[in-house]
């Protein structure tokens, strides 16, 4: 690897450290304000750190669960979102959307977690 290319790595990487960092700040942002009762605050924050993460080709983490997989919208467990823990079949959490009313199952088992 040349010079130049080393360097650009490491440009792309810092880049990506910061936009990490940028989304992890709008998010955190996110979730005080949707606690305080500003949903359309923190919704505007929450859509501006996905679309960062889109711009970047940068992974949203574990705030990936704050988003409908359905409408794309910001949910907070409480006020737009409904979260339950149900074992039959399998243990599992089911997020409903109270948006667009679609429901999302994640797996609790040990080898389907991942974070
Ligand atoms: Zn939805």
């Amino acid at each position: 690897m040349s010079k130049k290319q080393r360097y650009k790595r490491k440009a792309l990487r810092l880049r990506k450290t910061l936009a990490i960092e940028h989304i992890n700040s709008l998010m955190n942002q996110a979730m005080l304000l949707a606690s305080q009762g500003n949903i359309r605050l923190a919704e505007r924050a929450a859509s501006l750190a996905r679309k960062i993460a889109r711009w970047m080709g940068v992974r949203m983490g574990k705030w990936r669960y704050f988003f409908c997989r359905h409408c794309k919208s910001f949910i907070f467990p409480g006020i737009t979102a409904r979260v339950r823990i149900r074992s039959n079949r399998f243990t599992h959490i089911v997020i409903y959307c109270k948006k667009c009313r679609n429901i999302n199952r994640i797996r609790i088992t040990k080898q389907h977690t991942r974070y």
